[in-house]
């Protein structure tokens, strides 16, 4: 029976990974979320887990008093999360959002555990280091986030072949086809009516600025070892194709699938095993027909902003995840417009410190100074 530790598990994937474990009888040893102990508490009852930690210490006691009458450590706060990373498990299932991933990636890959990584922001602010950690201790890094397991599926039979090019496929989010007039009038509620997939608010919003694309072409860059310019951005609006590689010989070798993140997350968990799923099957005949456009870089910049940080490097792209986490956020709150999340991106990355060497220290810094410059 395999065991995993489940990092983020109130959220969107979260809750999908538990859908699995229970499916394929995989045991939880611990689970944590930010500050929902109601949907934690549920879930320790239901699954029964070792730990549950809560990041948000203000929750801890109300959450231990709410277990008081099970047998499970209740935890809180930034270093006991990253303890539950370092738990003997069979797997690490990072499904926490935002820059906080980092940490505990690093320290499940550290411990020695495999990592089945949803949480992409810790290839964005940290992929050098986090790929450089695996390879050292010989731990898997499986992608949960759907282009990245469809590209990693596609290798799967490449028998050592390279690849010549990465086609990262993009639903083009809700506002595709807008233009940056349309764009400037268009509300929270639309931002976060994505077209195929329900996921959480912040992603759904990356999705609708096309950020959620330059995150993943950096996330692509670190997990497969390809240079930026081998990365091909296609919009494919149905999300059936989920993404594909080129080999040197013109042969192109896609994953196709219902949008349904129960199989990228399942694969991850039972890899390379494949077992029965409940997701849809794929009826091509039904869907009809497949369509690909180019991406609109003009209306939506956030990609090039992507590639800017990746040519530069060092802790351009974490100045980046920050300025686009803070910017959401206060998108959500209704403090700033759509068109103003780039801008803001666009600012920071002009204004907060660079630099070239990267370490887990400079990461931790340039989170600090990007919130403290954004913020004040
Ligand atoms: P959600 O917002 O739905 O869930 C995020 C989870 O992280 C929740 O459990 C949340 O707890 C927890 N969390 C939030 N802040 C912190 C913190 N500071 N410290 C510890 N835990 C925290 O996000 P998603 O599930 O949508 O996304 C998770 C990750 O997966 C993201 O990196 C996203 O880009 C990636 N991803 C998501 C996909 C999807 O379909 N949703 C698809 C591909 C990738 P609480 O509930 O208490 O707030």
């Amino acid at each position: 029976m395999k065991e995993i530790v489940l990092l983020g598990s109130t959220g969107s994937i979260g809750t999908q990974v538990l859908e699995v474990a229970k499916l394929h009888n995989i045991k939880v040893k611990a689970l944590s979320a930010g500050s929902n102990i109601k949907l934690l508490e549920e879930q320790a009852r239901e699954f029964m887990p070792e730990y549950v930690c809560i990041a948000d210490q203000n929750k801890y006691s109300d959450l231990k008093n709410a277990l008081s009458d099970i047998p499970v450590r209740v935890l809180t706060g930034k270093d006991e999360l990253s303890e539950l990373a370092a738990l003997p498990c069979n797997s690490v299932v990072n499904a926490i959002v935002g820059m906080a991933g980092f940490i505990p990636t690093l320290t499940a890959i550290n411990a020695g555990n495999n990592v089945a990584l949803a949480n992409k922001e810790t290839l964005v602010v940290g992929g050098e280091i986090i790929t450089a950690a695996a390879k050292e201790k010989g731990v898997q890094l499986l992608p949960i986030d759907s282009e990245h397991s469809a590209i990693f599926q596609s290798l799967m039979g490449s028998m050592g072949n390279k690849l010549r090019k990465i086609i990262l496929t993009a639903s083009g989010g809700p506002f595709r086809g807008f233009s940056k007039e349309q764009l400037r009038k268009v509300t929270k509620e639309q931002a976060l009516k994505h077209p195929n997939w329900s996921m959480g608010a912040k992603i759904t919003v990356d999705s609708a600025t096309m950020m959620n694309k330059g995150l993943e072409l950096i996330e692509a860059v670190w997990l497969f070892g390809a240079a930026p310019e081998q990365v091909e951005i296609v919009v494919h609006p149905q999300s059936i194709l989920h993404s594909a590689v080129e080999f040197e010989d013109g042969s192109v070798i896609g994953q196709l699938g219902m949008p349904d993140m129960r199989i990228p997350i399942q694969l991850a968990l039972t890899y390379p095993k494949r077992f029965n799923s409940p997701a849809k099957p794929l009826s091509l005949t039904d869907i009809g027909s497949l369509t690909f456009e180019k991406p609109n870089d003009d209306v939506f910049p956030c990609m090039n902003l992507a590639r800017t940080a990746l040519k530069k490097g060092g802790n351009m792209p974490c100045i980046m995840n920050r300025a686009n986490e803070i910017a959401v956020k206060l998108f959500l709150e209704d403090r700033i417009s759509f068109l103003e999340i780039t801008e803001k991106i666009r600012w920071a990355m002009e204004n907060v410190s660079f630099s070239k060497e990267l370490t887990s220290e400079v990461i931790l810094e340039t989170e600090k100074e990007t919130e403290k410059k954004m913020c004040s």
